[in-house]
């Protein structure tokens, strides 16, 4: 109750008092029989305690030329019903009325803060030395290159590297992993976590508006734009649906007495067709189920960009997976360096070294490290070949690396490399320098999403750049049949486009990739899932749910939440729609009363509000 704001508790005062006086008028004139006057100095207060917004709300609005809406719809039933000496009926459908909607503003306030929550992780000051003074100013002033310090329970504004100072940072916000993790001189930092324990002196590397922080936030903002299938189908709905129900209800009201007289009676049934009417138990509680669920997500480190991805995500029927960076750990070790004649190990690596200077792909990490560039000023026309490999010149020479596909268009490859994990083919010029061969390890979460997903009835595929063999040996570990190796970016989105032929009518596929060499993909699949991207915008850009961690097991909970959410959906329409019919119907050929009408409009809302509450417990 603490979360209520100042007007919530006001109305929720007003609702009391009109209660209390309807539970005085029912005592009395039980007791008492009440004559008119008090009857209506007792209810007529109560009415204007309890509505006199939706009155003042319904008049504003006709002059505005906005007729039909719920206040409109609330007070030409009320006002109706008090016109039949319908006193009591017409007090409570009022009051009942602003209970649905102090549960409806409740509701949306609870998904907000949620999402506040998230937007905590905004940073509203960075530290920067000005003039030999350390000043506060604001995170979007700051350049890439200054330095900024950040003290021990601050928040890191900007993306950059430590340039001094050991810490521990809490990334919880962003990853929602609640471990920290510890970094140290050389490090890069991403805005958003908190320094938990010293001083770090931090070099800024990316401006506020691409720093980690701001990407995220973007990403939520755009969540709301992107509708689900159901919400497009609520809002088209109420729009038709609206005047369809008015129209119904002057036809009870004007035509049915001309034929079978009783023109009270008729009037009566209208307003109760009308009460009825209201579609807000839909126009809320769908939105607010997926709100719900998107908040609950992102509180996990799953960000899904608007509700059609859980939609989707949540009727999946196969997920592909790309396999190095997603389903393997992306951090390769090197086994053996194999140079050919004459050429020795050294000067093997720093070629190969120098292609991966700017690459970000998970193998020219190893062999960045293995013989780091003293000079990279010297190296120029980088190269990327998506699934192929790189190519760089350093003084004058052209140096390549990549896979056996890629260096044997330009020389004949060496070293028949049988049963390797991955290997590096390098070359320079017209010279082959020799192999480097490389492993990488599956994550341990790899066995078990693939498990999970059997147990959910879902097939899988592997799509990988890498060679047959290591393809094959992964497949096998983690138990997928269905495996496609040495495929180039495009021939990944040809077999892509096989499997989304191949689906069932209402069914998605999904893909799930860490975007490299893979954004095409990853955007094309009906769901794109982008793995451990913390920092690659790329991924974030291409993906419709991005997950902050590399942890691929939260892939099963995203999945189970999704298909909960559209679950409660459906239970919300078929039951809001299905009452809301039926008693329309016996309101039409009186079988039903004020108070029936007053259950099917707000009472149903409410029990709808509160079944999308359970998309919030996950
Ligand atoms: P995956 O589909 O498994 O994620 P990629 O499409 O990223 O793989 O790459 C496919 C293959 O191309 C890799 O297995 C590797 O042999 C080669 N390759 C791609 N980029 C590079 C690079 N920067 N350095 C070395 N080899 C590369
Ligand atoms: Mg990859």
């Amino acid at each position: 109750m603490s979360y209520l704001s100042r007007s919530q508790k006001f109305n929720l005062l007003r609702i009391a008092v009109s209660l209390m006086l309807l539970a005085l008028y029912f005592t009395l004139n039980s007791l008492y029989k009440l004559n008119l006057c008090y009857t209506l100095l007792i209810l007529t207060a109560a009415y204007i305690i309890s509505g006199c917004d939706v009155l003042y709300e319904a008049l504003r609005n006709i002059f505005r030329g906005k007729l039909l809406d719920e206040n409109f719809l609330m007070s030409i039933a009320t006002v109706g019903a008090f016109a039949l000496g319908d006193y009591s009926e017409a007090v409570a459908v009022m009051v009942f009325y602003q209970v649905g909607e102090l549960f409806q503003s409740y509701a949306v306030g609870k998904s907000r803060r949620s999402i506040a929550e998230l937007m905590d992780i905004c940073p509203e000051y960075a530290n920067v030395y000005c003039d030999g003074v350390l000043k506060s100013v604001e995170p979007n002033e700051v350049n890439v290159g200054d330095i900024i310090v950040v003290k021990p329970g601050e928040k890191i504004p900007l993306d950059g590297i430590v340039q001094k100072g050991t810490s521990r940072l809490d990334t919880s916000s962003i990853t929602g992993e609640s471990v920290s993790s510890y970094i140290s001189e050389g490090d890069t930092v991403y805005s958003g976590s908190i320094n938990l324990n010293s001083l770090l002196e931090i070099k800024v590397t990316k401006t506020y508006e691409n720093s980690t922080v701001s990407k995220i936030l973007e990403l939520v903002e755009e969540a709301s734009f992107n509708k689900s299938k159901s919400e497009n189908f609520i809002t088209a709905f109420s729009k038709v649906y609206t005047p369809i129900v008015v129209g119904f209800a002057l036809a009870l009201a004007l035509i049915m007495p001309i034929f079978l007289g009783a023109f009270s009676l008729w009037l009566k049934r209208a307003l109760i067709f009308l009460v009825v009417s209201c579609p807000c138990a839909l126009v809320i509680s769908v939105p607010l189920s997926f709100f719900a669920a998107i908040g609950c997500a992102s509180s996990r480190g799953i960000l899904i960009k608007g509700s059609n991805w859980l939609e989707l995500l949540g009727k999946a029927q196969t997920v592909v997976f790309d396999k190095t960076g997603t389903l393997t750990r992306g951090n390769f070790t090197i086994t053996s360096c194999n140079p050919a004649d004459g050429v020795d190990t050294e000067a093997l690596l720093f070629a190969a070294s120098a292609c991966e200077y700017f690459s970000d792909h998970p193998i020219a990490n190893v062999i960045k490290e293995a013989s780091p560039i003293k000079y990279p000023e010297k190296i120029s026309g980088f190269e990327n070949f998506a699934g192929l490999g790189v190519k760089a010149v350093y003084e004058g020479k052209i140096f390549r690396c990549g896979n056996e596909k890629y260096i044997s268009s330009y020389v004949k490859c060496g070293f028949e490399v049988a049963d390797a994990p991955s290997v590096v083919y390098v070359c320079e010029d017209n010279r082959f320098l020799g192999c480097i061969v490389v492993s990488d390890e599956i994550k341990p979460q790899s066995k078990e999403i693939f498990q999970d997903l059997t147990k959910f009835g879902i097939s899988s595929a592997i799509l990988t750049g890498d060679r047959q063999s290591s393809a094959a040996y992964v497949a096998r570990e983690l138990g997928c049949t269905d495996v496609r190796s040495e495929l180039l970016p495009e021939d990944k989105t040809s077999e892509l486009q096989k499997i989304i032929a191949s689906k069932s009518k209402g069914r998605s596929v999904v893909y799930v990739g860490d975007g490299i060499n893979d954004a095409p993909v990853l955007a094309m699949a009906d769901v794109g899932i982008a793995m451990g991207s913390l920092g690659s915008d790329a991924a974030i850009e291409a993906a419709d749910i991005v997950i902050m961690d590399d942890d691929i097991s939260k892939i099963s909970f995203a999945y189970s939440l999704c298909r909960k959410t559209n679950k409660i959906v459906r239970q919300n329409v078929a039951f809001a729609i299905g009452i809301k019919l039926l008693v329309m119907v016996f309101a039409a050929i009186g079988y039903s009363n004020m108070w029936a009408a007053i259950f099917a409009d707000v009472g149903v809302a409410v029990l709808a509000i509160l079944n999308s509450f359970r998309c919030f417990k996950n």
